[in-house]
């Protein structure tokens, strides 16, 4: 926006210039218009500095203008591309921030906006012209120039004294506001279990600490700001009253007349008000510069791949693990751990062990939402991490454990999952997850409304939806998370036909404890600690699995490749 900004610059300058009609008249009035009483040049002036003071409302005009395309522009554009950017960011960066953080990101943008395009650029772009009104000052009032000099040094002390108090407590007021927004969204998220179990008791000292903390932080950043803008304004009477002390003993000298001293006065506002402002303005710039820096470790942060390196045809769904190692962090253990086994193409297989054994965490590998720490994952034998996210949510179909929907219809919740999709797909994938006849009655069919997150549906309906969803875009891999949760007897048997059926022309890997679920899979692959326990053809491995209790540990044959695949 360089050019934007030039523009404004120049607006600036042509307003500054402006701003010098009123002293000039005061002077001029002062001195020649009342001591010769001459009426006809007070004419002249009066109209001079009428029109002045029209093109000065002019140009201001244009500036604001000018204004407001910044904030447009920073809007749509700076918007729009934060959007793509967080959406791209690796899952594990975006659950590495809490959600009060990631929604303070966007709160950034606002920040950035009013900041650019409102009173503290205009103030920036005002500061180098001041230098206008000290040469006039020094020119026509040169007695009284020591004193705005002074007066100078001392508003520039206290604009850097507040710099550096105002950045500290700013911060600190922003990240007790965080957390205090924080803990309400949880609040409010957890309504229902927070109701239901009378967790208000135990949340409200919670609640009044963050709030508490959030009050004291404010009230102290608005002490120390008021503390300042105090003091700037007792500076601004001292200037008056140092300006006419030395400027009347100047006058009695016969160094100064009366109509300069006047002006002088008034271009001293002219010089001194913007330093004022800026003791108080120092805050916003403080602010914005930490928005700009947060917004800059987004915007340089490693993105997912975004780009088609060229184009593929769907692929079978052949899924390997190449001794496939992965933690949530440097220092943590491994979740997964060496896991090296091939899936083929087709078929039904489910994952199972204990909780905590690292399942969920292994779907989100097959899928590239996160990046093995060692090994590799491949899709018919080509690695998943030289693919675009978007490629992988197209081929791989996925149900996650818990079933997020969004306020819409439900057509617009099935469609989701292939944005563009017909209504005859979306039908299809309904039909698929054994929930168009629930849905065509009722009353307004596909277009009814679930409400926030799906509210209105039950959990039984809200996971077949998210079924559909995953169906939509017909995936060659169809990753289900526990998919049969929330569903009834009669449901998990309509879900088993449903996945035996797709099993026929897409891998289907899911993560279940029903039995009704296991009886249809043909292979199963326990997890122990992250590890392969048990592996192969589901009708040797689940009497064992149901008879023993715990998996026993790997035994050699099993951490082969072949197992739960190729045979
Ligand atoms: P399962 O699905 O088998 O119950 P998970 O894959 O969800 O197990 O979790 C395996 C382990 O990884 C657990 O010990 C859990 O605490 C840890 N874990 C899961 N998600 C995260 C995360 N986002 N950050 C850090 N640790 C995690």
């Amino acid at each position: 926006m360089r050019k934007t900004f030039i523009e404004m610059l120049t607006m600036s300058a042509f307003v500054n210039l402006v701003a010098l009609a009123v002293p000039v008249f005061t002077l001029q009035v002062y001195d020649r218009v009342i001591f010769n009483a001459g009426l006809s040049t007070l004419q002249g002036l009066a109209i001079g500095v009428v029109l002045a003071v029209l093109f000065d409302y002019a140009i201001r005009q244009s500036r604001a203008r000018i204004m407001q395309t910044v904030a447009l522009r920073v809007d749509a554009d700076v918007g729009k591309r934060l959007f793509d950017k967080v959406t791209s960011l690796p899952l594990l960066h975006l659950e590495s921030q809490t959600s009060g953080y990631w929604q303070s990101i966007f709160r950034d943008v606002d920040l950035v906006r009013n900041t650019l395009s409102g009173a503290p650029a205009i103030l920036i772009a005002d500061l180098p012209f001041t230098i206008i009104f000290f040469v006039i000052i020094l020119t026509i009032a040169t007695p009284v120039v020591p004193v705005l000099i002074v007066i100078w040094a001392l508003y520039l002390f206290i604009a850097w004294r507040s710099s550096s108090v105002m950045n500290a407590v700013s911060q600190d007021e922003r990240a007790a506001a965080q957390r205090r927004d924080q803990l309400i969204a949880e609040l409010i998220n957890g309504r229902t279990t927070v109701k239901a179990l009378g967790l208000e008791r135990a949340m409200r000292p919670l609640w009044v600490n963050a709030a508490a903390e959030n009050i004291e932080r404010a009230s102290l950043r608005g002490s120390k700001t008021d503390n300042y803008a105090n003091i700037g304004g007792s500076l601004s009477m001292i200037t008056t009253v140092g300006l006419t002390t030395v400027g009347a003993i100047a006058i009695i000298n016969q160094e100064l007349t009366m109509g300069a001293l006047i002006a002088a006065n008034m271009l001293s506002g002219r010089l001194l008000g913007p330093l004022n402002q800026l003791v108080g303005t120092w805050r916003v710039y403080s602010s914005f510069r930490d928005a700009v820096n947060r917004l800059g470790d987004i915007f340089t942060s490693e993105s997912d791949r975004i780009d088609k390196e060229m184009e593929m045809k769907r692929p079978d769904g052949e899924i390997a693990l190449q001794d496939v190692s992965f933690r949530y962090s440097e220092d943590a253990p491994n979740v997964v751990d060496g896991i090296r086994i091939g899936i083929r193409a087709g078929g039904m297989h489910a994952l199972v062990g204990r909780n905590g054994c690292g399942k969920t965490t292994l779907i989100k590998l097959m899928q590239g939402l996160y990046k093995p720490t060692s090994g590799r994952v491949l899709l018919d034998g080509a690695d998943v991490s030289q693919f675009s996210r978007r490629e992988l949510a197209e081929w791989i179909g996925y149900v996650p454990q818990e079933t997020v929907l969004f306020a819409g219809s439900v057509r617009d919740n099935i469609a989701y999952g292939a944005p563009g999709a017909s209504d005859e797909q979306v039908i299809e994938a309904a039909t698929a997850a054994g929930v168009h006849k629930f849905i065509i009655d009722l009353p307004d069919g596909y277009a009814s409304e679930i409400g926030e997150a799906g509210r209105l549906l039950s959990g039984g309906q809200r996971q077949r939806i998210a079924i559909a969803r995953a169906l939509v875009g017909n995936p060659s891999v169809l990753l289900l998370d526990e998919p049969s949760g929330n569903l009834d007897r009669q449901a998990e048997e309509e879900l088993r036909e449903t996945l035996r059926a797709l099993a026929k022309d897409h891998t289907v890997i899911l993560v279940t404890h029903s039995p009704v679920l296991l009886q249809g899979c043909d292979n199963l692959i326990a997890l122990d600690k992250g590890k392969i326990a048990l592996a192969g053809p589901a009708k040797d491995i689940l009497p064992r699995l149901m008879g023993g209790g715990r998996p026993r540990p790997a035994q050699p044959a099993a951490a082969e490749p072949s197992p739960a695949g190729k045979g």
